[in-house]
């Protein structure tokens, strides 16, 4: 992929030499500028005001020391960022990272992303993200909750409802999002419910949040099928990981007629022919927070494959729900040859802009993961609209909403990409869509 427009390519250049080292900020604002030659032809005042280079640089990076003392009494010291990248639309909002690999350059990645992700739902939210290097992978729950008191002893200064509000993303889930709420309490003095989601049902959390992520890449997916008079019914699929997002993208892909035959953590893959047991994967995953070979050894029919790549197994349809860059043009090649029709991105940025480029050419249904896995956001922002008013829905309301979401972001891409003449583009159509209403508020609101 390239980026054509010399305006454009000029901003990119700048963005690297800006950020250097930061290869997934530099791959996300790449994915993003290669879309919006046509849309500055057509405005140039965006242009000429800038606002592709402000876009481009957070409003606010924080980074900061989390001193803690771990089981056996040593002092452990890790690294906490919290990047606010924009704020036109509302407050920041995007989730916390705790997994080894973080450093500056993925959480502006995901800030990134989250900016336009965030516009694309049509809610009332900037875009923000954040994390630490911390692995919560084999620490005690005590262990994890000093981290996690430690962390929000710095971030509580950063955030608030009408200020900044994560929530969770890959290794922060409900109980870290405890943690992080009870110390948020203790030092404010408030019960400020709003400051962060992802919060239990019973205190200010909103259902089907946690299902949320992986049900409305679910609903998207039926969306595009939608569009070719299909539906999910009797389509074989494949979903990697098996964390938050690809167990509720298996559970409510069966819930629509299809069957998931493979699922996977960064160990290795499960293949079950008759279907993953959503039930078994949860306990092993949820509850015992054990390795997926687990899942294997416990369920006649299914075979563990150590290392190896997921996107081998013959599938028509393929949800990438682990992480970044999972799924390269090797494996994208494997799937149009295996006869697989549409892939939908659950994590951020799973396929290589190459991957992009091979499910592209051979003409598959692809969605981007700003579209497709903003049912997370959206709904965290449902839980924010229940907090302010003191409020709590039923599942099924939630889950209506939700869907309802799902159907409005994919017909804003698809309206995007008629509108600029490649229709069927669902990576145009989000970008395209997602920047124009951040830009109109950042044109309305002058040089801020
Ligand atoms: P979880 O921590 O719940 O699960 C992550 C899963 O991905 C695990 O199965 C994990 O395996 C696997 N994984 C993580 N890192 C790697 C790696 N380097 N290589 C291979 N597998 C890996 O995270 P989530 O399900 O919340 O997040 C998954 C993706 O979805 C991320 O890209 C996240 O940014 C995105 N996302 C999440 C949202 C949410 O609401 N949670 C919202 C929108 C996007 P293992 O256990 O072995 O590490």
């Amino acid at each position: 992929m390239t980026v054509d427009d010399p305006r454009l390519h000029s901003i990119y250049d700048l963005v690297v030499h800006r950020n250097p080292g930061e290869d997934e900020f530099h791959q996300a604002v790449r994915e993003v500028l290669d879309s919006l030659g046509p849309v500055i032809a057509r405005h140039p005042e965006y242009a000429d005001a800038r606002v592709i280079e402000r876009i481009c640089e957070p409003e606010r990076q924080i980074i900061f020391r989390v001193p803690w003392v771990d089981d056996s009494g040593r002092v452990e010291i890790n690294r906490g960022f919290r990047v606010e990248f924009n704020s036109a639309l509302g407050p920041y909002k995007g989730g916390l990272r705790f997994h080894p690999s973080v450093y500056l350059g993925i959480v502006k990645f995901l800030g990134f992303e989250q900016v336009f992700k965030n516009a694309l739902t049509g809610m009332p939210i900037g875009g923000g993200k954040g994390g630490s290097d911390f692995d919560p992978k084999g620490r005690s729950d005590a262990e994890v909750m000093r981290f996690c008191q430690s962390f929000m002893t710095e971030l509580y200064r950063h955030i608030g409802e009408y200020t900044d509000v994560p929530a969770g993303d890959i290794g922060v889930g409900g109980r870290e999002i405890g943690y992080l709420f009870g110390q948020y309490k203790r030092i404010t003095n408030r019960y400020e419910s709003g400051v962060l989601t992802g919060k239990g049902i019973g205190w200010g959390g909103s259902a089907v949040r946690k299902e949320a992520t992986g049900y409305g890449t679910a609903f998207f997916v039926q969306e595009m099928l939608r569009e070719r008079g299909e539906s999910l019914d009797g389509k074989k699929v494949v979903v990697s990981g098996s964390g938050n997002v690809a167990i509720y993208a298996v559970e409510k892909v069966h819930e629509l007629g299809g069957t998931v035959v493979a699922c996977s953590d960064s160990a290795g893959y499960v293949v079950d022919e008759a279907g993953v047991d959503v039930a078994l994967l949860k306990e092993v995953k949820e509850v015992e927070r054990a390795r997926i070979s687990e899942y294997a050894e416990r369920r006649s029919g299914a075979s563990y494959f150590a290392g190896g790549s997921i996107w081998d197994v013959p599938c028509d349809v393929a949800l990438p729900c682990a992480t970044e860059n999972e799924l390269d043009e090797t494996a994208a090649r494997t799937l149009v040859a295996q006869g697989c029709t549409v892939v939908a991105e659950g994590a951020n940025m799973p396929t290589t802009p190459a991957g992009v480029a091979t499910f592209v050419d051979a003409g598959v249904l692809f969605a981007p993961g700003k579209a497709a896995n903003a049912g997370g956001v959206a709904t965290s922002a449902l839980e924010m609209q229940q907090n302010a008013s003191r409020d709590s829905w039923t599942h099924d309301h939630a889950e209506t909403r939700l869907a309802e979401i799902m159907a409005g972001i994919h017909a804003r891409c698809a309206e995007a990409a008629d509108d600029y003449g490649r229709p069927g583009d669902y990576v145009l159509g989000a970008n395209v869509s997602g920047f124009i209403r951040v830009a109109d508020a950042m044109l309305a609101m002058g040089v801020v």
